[in-house]
């Protein structure tokens, strides 16, 4: 039996885990008593990642169409689509959709060979629609990308707002963390969230805000101070639909306690308001002065393993790898150290613009790596269309059958948690390594030799001529070197030749120090309550999100049979008024119609949730075969700026079936 000390699969909390093999293919888990994001603890879904790791489900070999082949006829085939694609129709008619899940490595291959090497920027990644939102604002206050907080400065706060994070189901590990300040030196715990969840029932203070009234509500705040003589300067605000009474409480205990951090996650990042709303959190620190120092600052909170990684190394579209932007001086240097002349020259499609553009056929060739958007992806309904009419889809996964993988021409068997090697990195900025468990399966490869392969074969083999995941995260680690050369705090250059030896007993580091932007110019930046317009055919709000044991489109906790217990169906909550004006029962079944699709889901009549609004959770798929599948029913709009989507106010309503 060995002992391997490596990350978990799920969360941007990013756990050190020590997993004991115990066989072929089994494996005991527990959290690592010595890495700092966890020390030790592990939440349900950590814990069980050992029930998910059989090879029930399986993709095993590539495949063209339902037919087995050779990995030479697999890449082949990818190459040769491609450059058909970009022959005939040019380097924006060929897109990659890529994901959280991936390691940085695998990433970094990615980015690379798309805005490097077929000239386009079309890579966009599934935490488009996590975390977009938290980084267009911490680039305009801060001009980077930085979290300026880490976890010890949770521990270290008098009092932690929560915005739009139902933390004791989404990120245990933290919540636990809060918890632990709370017990050691008293920490006040606000939470400000439209529905009652499990995290508000705990808080001193629950701030039930309208949906994305977090603008209006922050402004208040901020005005508030100002006027208490704790700020300066003034800011307007407009309608957050906080009662006086909890309005007053929230900005006393906000004045009192200058040691304050605000975790921000997906209720904040996933609206049409994203970016001022994360402005307007981050406005309130900077005005107040509560930041850059211990137990202080705003802190996105990311959803998923890595979202983090593929931020630094260009994941999404609109940026370059290493925190760089297309500027003329940062696209010369980029283009000088992949030694490519044919760099992308402007910013690509975001998510939502990239599967309109695949469903109008400007885009003609999609290869999907370690993601599920005929799920994830809002107006799920369009997306399968899109696909269905793309001329080339390529699917990488773990898994052979998900509800992305039935539209795919050619699959590619790809390496999943305890078989790949790399690093993520966490909320917290905290690079720690996953590490193989098991040796490959079948003919599964890692993402970024996969990558590489298909890159020789369009003819640049000397740019991608890693032997290993350690040779390419060297060439990350080297080209940050261009990061610090255009003032950004990035910086792995230490890394940069850090032997394989080095790299396999790699311990978890944080780039950038504990507070990074100490010293650095930040910008308070003008914010707009953004709202969409109430429409009389669908009087509800509807919120989606999360339940505790269940990740993203289950196509992993699924395999957990403890993880189906907590919640064993999709429920629709909904408050017993409304319950009641939509004849609607508790127990039965109901249908939520929007104008982009409905889906029906058993009712949940509950006081949690705010009059006027309905929840359904994200996770379940047709590829699960049970119902109530949230995405169908939103709608495409974004946030002008980061191009998030708002998964969390869409128009509703609901009747019985
Ligand atoms: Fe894994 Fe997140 Fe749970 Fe930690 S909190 S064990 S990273 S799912």
């Amino acid at each position: 039996m060995k002992e391997v000390r490596t990350t978990c699969a799920y969360c941007g909390v990013g756990c050190g885990i020590r997993a004991t093999v115990t066989g072929a293919r089994s494996v005991t888990i527990k959290g690592d008593a010595v890495h700092p994001a966890n020390f030790g603890k592990l939440c349900s879904k950590g814990t069980h990642l050992g029930e998910t790791v059989g090879l029930e489900g399986r993709l095993l070999h590539p495949m063209l169409g339902d037919q087995q082949v050779s990995w030479d006829t697999a890449l082949e085939a990818v190459a040769d689509k491609m450059r058909d694609c970009i022959e005939r129709h040019g380097p924006d008619s060929v897109a990659f959709y890529v994901s959280g899940q991936l390691l940085t490595e695998d990433y970094y291959a990615a980015n690379k060979l798309m805005k490097g090497f077929v000239g386009s920027a079309n890579i966009d990644t599934n935490s488009r629609l996590c975390m977009a939102s938290a980084v267009a604002a911490h680039t305009r206050a801060f001009g980077e990308d930085i979290v300026p907080v880490t976890y010890d400065d949770l521990d270290e706060a008098d009092l932690i707002l929560l915005v739009g994070s139902n933390t004791a189901w989404c990120h245990p590990v933290i919540w636990q963390r809060i918890e632990a300040a709370r017990e050691a030196r008293g920490t006040k715990i606000v939470v400000i969230d439209p529905r009652r969840t499990e995290t508000a029932e705990q808080a001193d203070l629950h701030v039930p805000v309208l949906p994305d009234g977090d603008v209006a509500l922050f402004g208040a705040l901020l005005d508030d101070m100002v006027r208490r003589g704790l700020a300066p300067g003034d800011d307007h605000s407009s309608e957050h639909g906080v009662s006086p009474d909890v309005f007053a409480a929230l900005a006393d205990i906000v004045a009192e306690n200058p040691r304050m951090v605000t975790v921000f996650s997906m209720g904040a990042n996933q609206s049409v308001a994203g970016t001022d709303k994360g402005n307007a959190i981050i406005n309130l620190h900077i005005a107040t002065g509560r930041i850059n120092a211990p137990g202080m600052g705003p802190f996105s909170m990311t959803g998923q393993p890595n979202a983090m990684g593929g931020r630094e190394v260009g994941g999404l579209a609109n940026m370059l790898a290493c925190h760089l932007g297309f500027s003329n001086a940062e696209r010369t240097d980029v283009a000088a150290f992949w030694q490519t002349d044919r760099l992308s020259a402007a910013p690509g499609l975001k998510a939502v613009d990239m599967f309109r553009a695949v469903h109008e056929g400007r885009i003609k060739f999609l290869w999907v790596m370690a993601t599920n958007p005929a799920v994830s992806m809002p107006d799920a309904g369009f997306v399968r269309e899109a696909l269905a009419r793309c001329e080339t889809v390529v699917v990488s996964d773990v898994i052979a059958d998900t509800d992305t993988a039935r539209f795919a021409h050619i699959r590619l068997p790809a390496l999943g948690w305890g078989e790949k090697d790399g690093t993520v990195t966490n909320s917290e900025r905290r690079i720690s390594r996953q590490r193989a468990l098991f040796a490959a399966p079948g003919e599964a490869r890692a993402d970024w030799s996969i990558i590489a392969d298909v890159a020789a074969r369009l003819g640049h083999g000397d740019a991608f001529a890693w032997q290993s995941a350690a040779g390419v995260f060297r060439e990350y680690a080297a080209m940050t070197a261009l990061a610090v050369k255009h003032g950004k705090v990035l910086n792995l250059t230490a890394k940069a030749a850090v032997s394989d030896a080095e790299y396999e007993a790699m311990e978890p580091f944080i780039w950038g120090g504990r507070h990074p932007m100490a010293g650095r110019e930040m910008r308070h930046v003008s914010v707009e309550a953004r709202k969409r317009a109430f429409d009389p055919d669908f009087p509800l709000r509807l919120n989606t999100g999360r339940y505790r044991d269940q990740w993203h489109t289950m196509t992993r906790t699924g395999l957990a049979p403890t993880l189906s217990q907590h919640r064993r169906e999709p429920l629709l909550e909904v408050h017993p008024a409304d319950a009641v004006a939509a004849g609607v029962v508790h127990g039965a079944l109901a249908m939520v119609m929007t104008a982009s699709g409905q889906s029906t889901f058993r009712v949940c009549v509950t006081d949690a949730q705010a009059r006027g609004q309905a929840f359904v959770p994200m996770h379940w798929t047709d590829a699960m075969a049970s119902g109530g599948r949230g995405n169908l029913l939103l709608d495409q709009a974004v946030d002008p700026i980061s191009g998030q989507p708002g998964f969390k106010d869409n128009a509703c309503r609901i009747a019985p079936v």
